[in-house]
């Protein structure tokens, strides 16, 4: 929809990957459609995960003894978080829609961009307990996991040996996203893409630009127990 604003954060290390393809057909087609289109290519930019003191800028608010929540929280407040936070927080700001695009690894998001949910959805820019869930901080803001996996649907089907697809997402699509006050659309599954034909890849990437154009008229998934463990 014209005018939208969203963020695709991005974690694939290869151009020419399915993920890579993911995301160029996903900022053609909203670029198309008139949105204004930002990508954080995590490898790229050589993104760091981890979370240390450099992310506070100056004086530390306990010298003696560092915890991290306590001290991103208080420079946060204060406008003293290292530059490439600021900056991943501001695209997040303007976004109406941030879509994580990445391959599934081990039931979850690569390092990389675990790293980008730990440094950038910081206690007072995201969430401020009790300002969580409904009333969290991004609130008004739709968030959508579009990823790739190893595994077949069978594999990830309720009853199939890794269990249904949705029990990996709570803690993503709830414990991170949901908490931090984002609605969640449903997620985006290319099953197996390196196991399947050419012209299945082709249908998955057809199907992806499909719904991005109809995709401002989704209502967001009950994000609650109910649809993750019915
Ligand atoms: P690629 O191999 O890049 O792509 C697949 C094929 O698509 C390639 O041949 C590519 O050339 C082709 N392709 C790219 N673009 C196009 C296009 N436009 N048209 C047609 N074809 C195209 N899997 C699980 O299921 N569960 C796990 O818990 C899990 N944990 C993992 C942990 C680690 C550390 C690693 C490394 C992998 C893990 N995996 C897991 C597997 C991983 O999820 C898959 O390897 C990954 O999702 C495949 O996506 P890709 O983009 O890397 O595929
Ligand atoms: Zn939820």
């Amino acid at each position: 929809m014209a005018g939208k604003k969203v963020l695709i954060v991005y974690a694939h290390q290869e151009p020419k990957s399915m993920n890579g393809s993911l995301k160029t057909i996903a900022v053609e087609e909203l670029s198309k459609q008139g949105c204004s289109v930002t990508v954080s290519d995590l490898y790229e930019m050589e993104f760091e995960p981890r979370t240390t003191r450099k992310d506070i800028v100056g004086d530390l608010y306990n010298p003696e003894q560092f915890n991290y929540g306590v001290e991103a929280w208080e420079a946060c407040k204060n406008g003293c978080l290292s530059e490439d936070l600021i900056e991943e927080q501001r695209k997040v700001k303007e976004a109406d829609l941030v879509i994580f695009q990445f391959p599934l690894y081990w039931f979850s998001v690569p390092a990389i961009m675990k790293g980008w949910l730990d440094r950038v959805l910081v206690q007072g820019f995201a969430h401020d307990f009790p300002k969580c869930f409904e009333s969290g901080l991004l609130k008004n803001k739709q968030a959508l996991l579009s990823f790739t996996t190893g595994g077949d649907k069978e594999m990830y089907s309720k009853g199939g040996v890794t269990g249904d697809i949705r029990h990996s997402l709570w803690p993503m699509q709830h414990g991170i996203l949901h908490f931090c006050g984002f609605s969640i659309l449903a997620p985006q599954i290319c099953y197996a893409p390196e196991s399947v034909a050419e012209e299945e890849r082709v249908q998955m990437l057809t199907s992806w630009v499909k719904r991005l154009r109809t995709l401002w008229e989704e209502k967001p998934i009950d994000c609650t127990p109910e649809w993750y463990y019915k």
